[in-house]
């Protein structure tokens, strides 16, 4: 079975709303590809001048993160309500930065993804290993953990929806990018844990993308690996290389 391709960019802390508008303006023409689904995950504070600025065109819109609560007592966070009511169509959740510096768990991502499908949003859930759990030789079993644990009690209707992003933390922002081998094997190895909770046709549709310094010279030969569907991308998302990305 043939799943569509899908190339997300992870802007993290960057862009102000009027950056947003101008840089959208910029990317319009560079990621005019409708045989690939192409999401820029943007600040909370520029969903809303993305949106405006990808109306009429092939971009979705998706946020970094949200909370597992409908609304109430939590300064700072970002309802699922609230995505959905701008406009957001995914969201992206687990990224290793958060994980680490807001300390979030694998138990607080469970019901994250849960309340995700229960607003019709689709999760961009992230996976990957520290470098010293490589070295160690337990990346294969770690990941696993991590899909286990993140998706515990969601049903296989909602998996073949989600998107699955490996990301190496060894590979973030470091320039060092996982070689296409590496990738795949991990990607690979996603698949058929998905395949061994729920079914093979699950994991068949299950896309999986992978993430960690891609850039316009890398992305054709990691995305052209089997078991990889695409990227999720942090720094080439800010600049108009991510039209590169999302052709190759
Ligand atoms: C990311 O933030 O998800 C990411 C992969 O970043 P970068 O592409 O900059 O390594």
């Amino acid at each position: 079975m043939s799943r569509k391709r899908i190339v997300a960019g992870n802007w993290k802390m960057n862009m102000t709303p009027a950056e947003t508008t101008a840089f959208i303006a910029k990317l319009r023409p560079l990621v005019d590809n409708t045989e690939v689904d192409v999401v820029l995950c943007v600040p909370a504070i520029d969903i809303i001048p993305a949106m405006t600025a990808t109306r009429g065109t092939n971009i979705e819109i998706g946020a970094q993160n949200m909370h597992f609560e409908e609304n109430g007592a939590y300064t700072g966070e970002i309802a699922p309500g609230m995505l959905t009511d701008a406009g957001v169509k995914y969201v992206i959740l687990g990224h290793s930065e958060r994980r680490e510096y807001n300390h979030e768990t694998d138990e607080v991502l469970n019901k994250k993804v849960k309340k995700a499908f229960e607003h019709g949003l689709t999760p961009i859930l992230c996976c990957g290993e520290t470098l010293e759990q490589r070295n160690k030789g337990i990346t294969l079993d770690f990941i696993r953990m991590q899909i286990k644990s993140d998706l515990a009690g969601v049903p296989a209707s909602d998996v073949e929806e989600m998107v699955i992003a490996y990301e190496p933390i060894w590979a973030i922002g470091t320039g060092e990018t996982a070689t296409s081998a590496q990738a795949e094997e991990v990607c690979k190895a996603i698949r058929e844990c998905i395949a061994e909770i729920y079914s093979e046709g699950t994991a068949e549709r299950v896309r999986i993308q992978y993430g960690g310094s891609v850039n316009a010279a890398n992305a054709k030969e990691l995305f052209s690996q089997p078991d990889i569907d695409g990227g999720l991308v942090g720094g080439a998302s800010l600049k108009p290389d991510f039209g590169k990305i999302v052709n190759c």
